[in-house]
């Protein structure tokens, strides 16, 4: 009987051997394993396409250790345990009245998991930005209390999991909002131009690229008073079968890619053809909470700036019958409001996001799109999502981030045994311990 424990991430896409798995309820468990282990990774819900949890001897699954620990009414702070999931925090704080501003478009993932790798949602910050106090326990097992003053806070928001692992997490909440949604199709040429203008006008915008019919599928939302009538209009019923139909269109699109751009166009015509209008708070009307199957993903993003550019190349390649980077629909495009944290895709640049999906998991690594999509973002500065399909490793990133190399040092300073490396972001980083003897960050 073979006995190999093997850690599956959610699309099996990543798999690996391991030794020890530890589920955990307490800081002080967590404390204890950290200390007696010599490699180790933490992980949520193995929902990201990247290498970054698993991959060592030690693991720790964090799910269980999810409880709300404090609700602080006068100052709107709310404070959980980092494996607490999405679902679980946003639920209760729709109870409260409250909302973190900005939401990705899935519940499932844990707080500690979204906040590790800069997960984001549109018009907003990242979610790491709502944080302003956290645990976060080192590699030596050491508790440290951080909050938003200390400047050590910018380099933990987004850390992959890199400098400790992070356990109590407090949020700074805003009281809950009521959107008013507006979504239809528009072509390239209107929506590529007026994303600067529906910015300044609209509290929410995202648009669903649709690769092989020349349009997008936009979405406006509009803050308005609780009370305010809204005619909804959700379309046809069978609008919630999209996904559904998606995978039957696509599965043979890994043998013949350039039937990928008949599904876009019959995907178009039925699922993003119409106009719907509703309303409801930013959870309720934006995040999708029930997905039927896996996928792969990859998002790349870029200064708010060069988008123009960068869409005409993509628009270009992509819809080229002359290579084979026929991509599924669709390319999800969100926009993140600058910020301080030094790997955050929003460092210092207000910033656009753009998703690459292949609804085939298993195929994958034939999926031509990732690499063209990589390589036009990288000519253009772009800056790969953490926890998403990419190839880019240290050389490229140094120059993407301009606090890459500190983050760095600051991270072999944290964590000198390097216990919180696997191999892929050890590759990532190019690590060789030798180049940080000499060095220090100030923190
Ligand atoms: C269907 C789908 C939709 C998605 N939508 C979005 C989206 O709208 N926006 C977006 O930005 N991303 C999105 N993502 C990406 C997703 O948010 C990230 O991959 C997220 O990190 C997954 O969280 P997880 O709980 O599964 O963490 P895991 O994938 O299990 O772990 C991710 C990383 O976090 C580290 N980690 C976990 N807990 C801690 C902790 N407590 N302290 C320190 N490090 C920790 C792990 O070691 C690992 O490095 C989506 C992914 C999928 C599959």
């Amino acid at each position: 009987m073979n006995n190999e424990k093997i850690w599956k991430s959610w699309n099996e896409n990543i798999q690996h051997s391991y030794k020890k798995l530890h589920t955990i309820t307490s800081e002080k468990e967590l404390q204890q394993i950290i200390i007696a282990s010599e490699n180790i990774k933490i992980f949520g819900n193995k929902q990201s396409s990247a290498d970054i949890s698993a991959g060592a001897d030690t693991l720790i699954d964090m799910r269980a250790y999810d409880k709300m620990l404090s609700i602080d009414k006068k100052n709107m702070r709310i404070t959980v345990e980092s494996g607490m999931r999405l679902s679980t925090l946003l639920e209760k704080l729709e109870d409260l009245g409250w909302c973190i501003p900005c939401l990705p478009d899935i519940n499932t993932i844990t707080v500690g998991g979204a906040l590790a790798t800069g997960t984001h949602g549109t018009s907003g910050s990242i979610l790491a930005q709502y944080m302003c106090a956290c645990h976060v326990v080192l590699a030596d097992g050491t508790i440290e209390e951080v909050t938003e003053k200390d400047p050590l806070m910018d380099a933990l928001r987004v850390a992959i999991g890199m400098l400790g692992v992070i356990s109590e997490v407090t949020f700074q909440c805003q009281p809950s909002y009521q959107l008013h949604l507006k979504e239809g199709p528009e072509k390239d040429e209107q929506w590529l131009s007026e994303i600067k203008t529906n910015l300044k006008k609209h509290d929410f915008l995202r648009i669903l690229w649709l690769p092989h019919t020349g349009s997008g599928y936009v979405i406006k939302g509009d803050k308005i008073d609780a009370a305010t009538p809204v005619q909804t209009k959700l379309g046809p019923k069978y609008l919630k079968h999209r996904r559904t139909v998606s995978k039957f269109l696509y599965q043979y699109s890994h043998r013949f890619a350039w039937t990928t751009a008949l599904a876009n166009k019959i995907l178009y015509r039925l699922f993003f053809s119409s106009k719907k209008e509703h309303k409801g708070s930013l959870y309720q009307a934006t995040v999708t909470k029930s997905r039927g199957s896996t996928l792969e993903l990859a998002e790349w993003t870029v200064a708010l700036d060069r988008f123009p550019q960068v869409f005409a190349e993509i628009k270009s390649e992509l819809n080229a019958w002359s290579n084979k980077s026929f991509v599924h629909i669709p390319m999800d495009v969100r926009f993140i409001k600058k910020d301080q944290s030094w790997l955050s895709y929003a460092y210092g640049q207000d910033t656009v996001t753009m998703g690459c999906v292949s609804r085939n998991a298993a195929t994958a690594d034939t999926y031509e799109a990732f690499e063209t999509v990589e390589r036009i973002f990288l000519k253009h500065g772009g800056r790969p999502h953490w926890g998403k399909r990419f190839q880019a490793k240290d050389a490229q990133l140094s120059k993407l981030y301009p606090k890459w190399e500190d983050f760095k040092i600051l991270r072999k300073q944290m964590d000198p045994s390097n216990k919180f490396l696997n191999a892929y972001t050890t590759a990532l980083l190019n690590e060789n311990p030798e180049d940080y003897k000499t060095q220090r960050v100030a923190i």
